[in-house]
Formats: structure tokens, C-alpha cells, sequence
């Protein structure tokens, strides 16, 4: 039997040893420092994770399944599941609050769940994460210079869009396709060599915020894309016959929002109707099986689906800019983390009609991007590759006629997971290229 009570923040929690653990004196003094931590946090209303623990939670049988997922359900909002319990294939990755620690540890000990800490404190690497990119910042500030291999906040990306297109006014036009809830900008960066409406590829990073290599991928992808145009053969010909887009940041009120208020924001700001939580899992807001299976109808949750399909603005956007244009071939959209490559459908687990070939030319892009670092990606549809999933971009695009339709999960595989060490950006961005490269050059050489 559980017993359950309400923290003071009002969410529902287990009750466990926590409470009657004696404090020393260290504990005391660290406590000082967390609550003086807090307080400057609290003026720039900034969320800290101090003593939030990443679990990693192996699941061993079916009764433990449902055992995680009823503790997903009970504690929604307060626990933050980076990967959801859905197989005994798949771990389990549990972002715990300090308040919740002890009584989750007890609940899995208690089922003989096994676990292990994957991150101590997520603050510490918050933190230093943050400490890396003000420095960075200030050398960049000095030299005048962008590094590709760091992190870098909104602002930042959309003046060095305008030094790239800058740079290649040939090459590179720079679109706004419509503004975020939050009412900022959102840039498309189209590379074209001429024609109209030629067959295109949409690429798109950072739908969801906290996945920060994401982004940065992309803006190393752009880059690589500029560069390459006309000393690589290959990309050359693809670009004097096709047009890619990018779109670099495709939540920017959520990317903003995990700069300045929580590192570990995933959907877009809109505000619900009679309820005081923010955003929409903006994949799960898709018309595609819109509102089924592992999407949620409760405002609070991280997948929240919307109100209605297209609800959010930010998808609403994309979903006009590819139907008015009406020739994309390929639609791919990356995200973070598990290393995986996936195509549609999330919504289902029936094998789309073109499964054979989309499951060959993923498992060959995938051979390219492992052969640069020996990083391993799974390949196959979502639904029998994580969970089904509704809502989600590419079972849209697919379904609107899009055939090589992709979703990228980049690095890790869950050291780090959301947090992955800037030190790892140039390193994901050049073994994705690759397979990138491989679906782009495919879809050149197969026109349908
Ligand atoms: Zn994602």
C-alpha cells in the first residue's frame, strides 16, 4: 500500500524515508547555499534542479512496466520521464526531483526495480554548462568569431543566420514563415541555385526545446551546407536540381524559455484555456491519428497534445509554408537523444507502404554515420522503435505524400542525455551529415 501527500507546490507525492533523514551540519551549511542559490535563481526566475537526480531504470518484466507507468501517470508534472517506460528493450531515464528522491528510490526498491544514478545533481552540470557558454560567448564577443562547437541562445543563431546568408547571397535566402506564439520570428533558411519551386528537402532542428544538440546540429548543418556548395561534388549536383530548407529553430519560445527560465523546457509557451500550465508538445500536435496513443489530454504533461491539430502556431507555420509549396520529397526532422533513426509511422504500428525501402535507405544512411566514430543508431519505425506516439511531424508528412520521411534522436545514450557536453556538438553534427547526406543524395537519384 501507498500512501500519498500533498508537497507544498501541490503536487501529489509518495510518502518515504526522506522526510525523517537527520541533517549534520554540512547538510546544513549546503543547505545555506542552496537556499541563497535559490533566491538568486528566484530574482531571475530561473527554475534550479539542485540534487536532481537522472535515474536509469532497467525494466525486467511486464508487471514492472506498468509498475513505471502508473508512476508516470500518478506523478505527472512532477517527475520528468526523459525516456518513457514503455518495453523491457528500452531503459528508463526518471528526472527526480530532491523532494522526491527518497520516496522513489523506496518505490522502486520496493518492486525489486533496478536502477542506477546516471546524473548526481543536475544542477552541477547545469551549471557548468552555463559557465562554458558565457565564456564562450565573451571569446566569440572578442574574436568576432561563431564556434560551432558550443551553445548559443536565440539571439545569437539569428544574427549569425544573417552573417551566413551574408556571406553566400547566391546560395542562401533567409524566409520568415511566420511568428511563434510568443510573437518571435521564425526563419527559414532556404539554399536554392535557381528555378521555382524545385523538389525540395525540409530539414528542421530543436522542435522540442531542451534538446539543444539539436539545434546546434542544425546551425553546423547550414554551415557545412554553404561551404561545401561548389568543392563538393556530390552536394553540388544535389543543389543545382533540388532546394533545401532548414528550419534552425522551430520552437523559439520554448528555446528561449530553457535560456532564461528552465533548462529542461520541451514544448511551446501557448497558453491553455482553464488551466494555469503552459505549452503543447509540439509533436504531438500533428494531423496525423491526432489525440490517440501516447499523447496526453492533461495540459500539465510534457506530451500534451493541443486543443485541435495545428493548434500551435509554430506548427501551423510548417505545416503552410510545405503545402503551399507543394513539392517536398523529403521531410526530416531531428531530435535528442537515444540514437536512432526513425521513419513514420509513430501514430501506428502497421508498416507504412514504402517500409522496405525507407528501413534500407535508413539502415544505409545509418552505416555511414557509424563509420565515422563507431556511434550506433537503431533503425525502423517509430512505433516499434520507441512507442506509439500520435500527432507527430513526420506520420504527417509521410501522409501527405512525402515519402522519405525521418526522425533523427541524435547522441547520447543517456550519460548526459538533454545535457550533452558542447564538446560533443562538432563530433554529432559531422557523423549526422553523413547519414544526412546519404538520404539527401538518395532522394536526388530516386525522383518520384
Ligand atoms: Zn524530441
Amino acid at each position: 500500500m501507498r500512501t500519498e501527500q500533498l508537497t507544498p507546490h501541490g503536487f501529489k507525492r509518495l510518502r518515504g524515508a526522506g522526510a525523517r533523514l537527520t541533517r549534520g551540519p554540512r547538510t546544513l551549511k549546503m543547505r545555506g547555499l542552496w537556499m541563497l542559490l535559490a533566491l538568486v535563481a528566484a530574482a531571475k526566475a530561473e527554475k534550479l534542479f539542485i540534487g536532481d537526480e537522472v535515474l536509469r531504470v532497467n525494466l525486467q518484466s511486464e508487471e514492472q512496466i506498468q509498475l513505471l507507468q502508473n508512476l508516470e501517470t500518478e506523478q505527472e508534472g512532477e517527475l520528468d520521464f526523459w525516456l518513457h517506460p514503455v518495453s523491457t528493450e528500452l531503459p528508463v531515464d526518471l528526472r527526480v526531483p530532491r523532494s522526491s528522491l527518497s520516496s522513489v528510490k523506496e518505490y522502486l526498491l520496493a518492486h525489486g526495480i533496478p536502477f542506477t544514478v546516471m546524473i548526481q545533481n543536475l544542477q552541477e552540470l547545469l551549471d557548468e554548462e552555463k559557465a562554458e557558454m558565457d565564456q564562450n560567448q565573451m571569446r566569440e564577443l572578442s574574436s568576432r568569431s561563431f564556434n560551432f562547437g558550443a551553445y548559443h541562445r536565440l539571439e545569437t543563431i539569428y544574427s549569425w543566420m544573417d552573417t551566413l546568408v551574408s556571406q553566400h547571397p547566391n546560395l542562401i535566402t533567409k524566409e520568415e514563415i511566420g511568428r511563434s506564439y510568443e510573437n518571435r520570428p521564425m526563419y527559414v533558411l532556404k539554399f536554392s541555385t535557381g528555378g521555382f519551386k524545385r523538389p525540395a528537402i525540409w530539414i528542421d532542428t530543436g522542435i522540442h526545446a531542451r534538446e539543444w544538440v539539436s539545434q546546434a546540429t542544425g546551425v553546423w548543418t547550414a554551415n557545412k551546407i554553404a561551404s561545401d556548395y561548389g568543392s563538393d561534388a556530390s552536394l553540388t549536383s544535389l543543389l543545382d536540381t533540388m532546394d533545401i530548407y532548414m528550419l534552425l529553430l522551430t520552437n523559439p519560445d520554448g528555446y528561449a524559455y530553457t535560456h532564461s527560465n528552465n533548462r529542461m523546457w520541451r514544448k511551446t509557451r501557448s497558453m491553455a484555456s482553464g488551466s494555469s500550465c503552459r505549452g503543447v508538445d509540439p509533436n504531438r500536435n500533428w494531423d496525423a491519428g491526432f489525440g490517440g496513443p501516447g499523447a496526453s489530454r492533461n495540459p500539465c504533461s510534457d506530451s500534451y497534445h493541443g486543443p485541435s491539430a495545428h493548434s500551435e502556431v509554430e506548427v501551423k507555420n510548417v505545416v503552410n509554408l510545405i503545402k503551399n509549396h507543394g513539392n517536398f520529397k523529403s521531410f526530416i526532422s531531428v531530435h535528442a537523444y537515444s540514437q536512432l533513426l526513425m521513419y513514420p509511422y509513430g501514430y501506428s504500428c502497421i508498416d507504412v507502404p514504402h517500409q522496405p525501402e525507407l528501413d534500407a535507405v535508413g539502415r544505409a544512411a545509418v552505416q555511414k554515420l557509424t563509420s565515422l566514430y563507431g556511434t550506433r543508431y537503431k533503425v525502423g519505425s517509430i512505433c516499434k522503435i520507441i512507442y506509439q506516439a500520435s500527432g507527430g511531424s513526420i506520420d504527417w508528412s509521410y501522409n501527405l505524400g512525402i515519402k522519405y520521411s525521418y526522425a533523427f534522436e541524435l547522441r547520447d545514450t543517456g550519460r548526459y542525455g538533454f545535457i550533452l557536453p558542447a564538446n560533443q556538438i562538432i563530433p554529432t553534427a559531422t557523423e549526422t551529415w553523413l547519414a544526412l547526406k546519404h538520404i539527401m543524395e538518395y532522394v536526388r537519384d530516386h525522383p518520384y
